[in-house]
């Protein structure tokens, strides 16, 4: 595996602390500070990061490709991050993703309390809510110092004098109002004496900058929604690119990373910056913003509103379905937060976007699965294989290593008798070339058991093949002195039928059957894989009846399977395939 080693970010952090940037960041001192940490120690972080989703929805693979990068520079640096929620657009935010949220970076393996030098405890949870009175005090900052004004135009005129790439936007009349009548009006919006959308605070900045973003942007709006942490005390709630900014500084973050959308802020997050440190309102060193690309996977849609749409129009079962590729679905799927970490190191950190095949993370999951995950025998497609010359109502203890990398975690005893369950694929009456399993006159070994020699099969009326006989050798059992006396090419899986645990498996396949979904000119919804999901029942070995909600295991020759967290009940686990082995056991 490729080390998570440099990319272009931590070459900047490198170059940060050699030239010792924040040896000198103090925690009291701003407004924010005091907000937060009474100590007025110098802090001990080397560097401070945050991780900051909106709770508008459920994490998804992209998240942890962040929470990875943002909580993993913290910890390789001797660094901070903070876990933050960006919660300043009430609409759409509620408490329950914040509930998921904070619980799937937990499950990733971060955490946001820290221990300072001294023991006290330092819990880096953060709601920018939090800060609506400091922003709002910022807000009126920028108004005294001659920077910010209330704009009446309609939504349709500000569009339109915005201007283009090509074309100069226009002064809007409001805009050279007295400071004292921007902040008679802005108080006025504050107190609920203006209609939503009637007026917005903007930055006065410049109307022909060749950066739009930079043509006085909306700072403040007039919005009468209740806010799940602030309640109905605010009917005017700040812009995010507002908002970020202060919610960095506030927090003393020094590397505020994310994705390269957001380039063509910078210049604003630079600016609001520079002009609130210079009104003593935050601290210098500011904060800086450092662009990455997203994460874009093939075969899957990350965006939380593609993602609710399929939710809640039900084309799956839920947050958590196991095809989601949410961090709850793939939880519930069996994916291990060690193979996202793989997968995060392998992809890198880049710059430019592209798209990343989704069976790059599959083979992560494999890889680590493959480390992790104790084997059980399972029969997926199950015939009957009956041992004629072995005796009735006997049965006898066989050894399963249960992990064959690792002979320290020991063997289990699965049992042997008469009749057994198999593959349906392990039998063919006429054989193909280079099929070395069971037809007719063939020898085969019964893995962990003995070498059979087929004899013959039974049909049904349809001709299917529901029976296979077959006897075997009494002297060839695996790890006796006998076992190497007969050579065979074939060497198959297979469980006691009557020590059998009988149980339902879900066998995932891919949500969309496009690599891009919703390309071209489609609606992603077309794309939709009609045969994603095949509920079927399986013949297991007896102790994969102990597993526990969430216990991942490989199934010898078909893949790795969780026990599913949600369907379980007490003994009666059902299974999610998680991803199938590569192809290649011997046939
Ligand atoms: P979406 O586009 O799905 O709505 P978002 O960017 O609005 O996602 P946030 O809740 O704001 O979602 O994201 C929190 C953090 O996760 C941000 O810093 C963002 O940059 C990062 N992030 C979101 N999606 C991806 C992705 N696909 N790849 C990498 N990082 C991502
Ligand atoms: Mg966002
Ligand atoms: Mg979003």
């Amino acid at each position: 595996p490729i080390p998570a080693a440099s990319n272009f970010i931590r070459a900047i952090v490198d170059r940060d602390l050699t030239e010792e940037k924040y040896a000198e960041k103090k925690w009291a001192g701003t407004p924010g500070d005091a907000m937060h940490h009474a100590s007025g120690q110098t802090d001990f972080a080397k560097i401070r990061t945050r991780f900051p989703p909106e709770p508008n929805g459920y994490l998804h693979i992209g998240h942890a490709k962040s929470v990875f990068l943002n909580f993993g520079l913290a910890r390789d640096y001797g660094g901070i991050c903070h876990m933050r929620f960006d919660d300043t657009n009430p609409e759409k935010e509620s408490q329950e993703y914040v509930d998921s949220i904070t619980e799937m970076v937990r499950w990733l393996g971060f955490d946001w309390d820290n221990t300072r030098p001294d023991g006290s405890k330092e819990d880096n949870l953060y709601f920018a809510s939090d800060y609506f009175d400091f922003m709002y005090a910022a807000a009126e900052a920028l108004i005294q110092r001659g920077q910010a004004y209330v704009d009446a135009q309609s939504a349709d005129e500000m569009r339109i004098n915005r201007g283009t790439l090509t074309e100069p936007g226009k002064n809007s009349p409001f805009r050279d109002r007295s400071i004292e009548e921007n902040l008679r009006i802005f108080r006025e919006m504050r107190d609920g004496k203006h209609a939503d959308g009637s007026m917005v605070l903007r930055a006065k900045i410049d109307m022909a900058s060749p950066n739009i973003n930079m043509r006085d942007p909306a700072i403040y709006r007039i919005r009468r929604a209740h806010h799940h942490n602030t309640g109905d005390k605010w009917c005017i709630y700040p812009m995010y690119t507002f908002a970020h900014p202060i919610e960095d500084a506030l927090e003393t973050i020094t590397h505020s990373i994310c994705t390269l959308e957001f380039e063509d802020q910078r210049p604003f997050y630079d600016w609001l910056m520079d002009n609130l440190a210079d009104a003593g309102m935050i601290n210098k060193p500011v904060p800086y913003q450092y662009e990455f690309a997203r994460l874009n996977l093939t075969y899957v849609v990350l965006s939380k509103r593609k993602l609710i749409q399929l939710v809640e129009e039900k084309h799956v079962t839920g947050w958590d379905d196991p095809r989601l590729p949410t961090l709850a679905g793939a939880r519930r799927r069996g994916y291990a937060p060690e193979g996202f970490k793989l997968f995060t190191d392998r992809i890198g950190v880049s710059k430019a976007d592209s798209w990343i095949e989704y069976s790059i993370l599959e083979d992560c999951m494999r890889e680590v699965l493959n480390e992790s995950a104790p084997r059980k025998i399972g029969v997926l497609d199950p015939i009957k294989l009956v041992i004629d010359n072995y005796p009735e109502g006997q049965d006898e203890d066989c050894y399963a290593p249960n992990h064959p990398q690792k002979p320290d975690l020991g063997k289990r005893v699965v049992k042997l008798s008469k009749e057994l369950w198999i593959e349906r694929e392990d039998f063919m009456e006429e054989p193909s070339k280079g099929y070395f399993r069971l037809f007719p006159g063939n020898m085969v070994r019964l893995r962990y058991g003995y070498v059979v020699k087929c004899l013959s099969c039974e049909k049904d009326a349809a001709g299917n093949v529901t029976t296979v006989h077959c006897e075997y050798l009494p002297d060839t059992k695996s790890g006796t002195p006998g076992a190497d006396s007969v050579k065979v090419k074939g060497n198959i899986h297979w469980v006691s039928a009557n020590h059998a645990y009988t149980t339902e498996i879900r066998l995932y396949d891919r949500l969309f059957k496009d690599p891009h979904p919703g390309s071209g000119d489609k609606d992603f919804l077309e794309d939709i894989n009609p045969n994603s999901v095949k509920v079927i029942t399986a013949q297991l070995e007896q102790s994969a009846q102990e597993a526990q909600p969430g216990d991942s295991y490989q199934f010898e020759r078909h893949g790795y399977f969780v026990a599913d967290r949600k369907d379980s009940v007490a003994g009666k686990p059902v299974f999610n395939r998680t991803v199938t082995l590569k192809d290649n056991w011997q046939k």
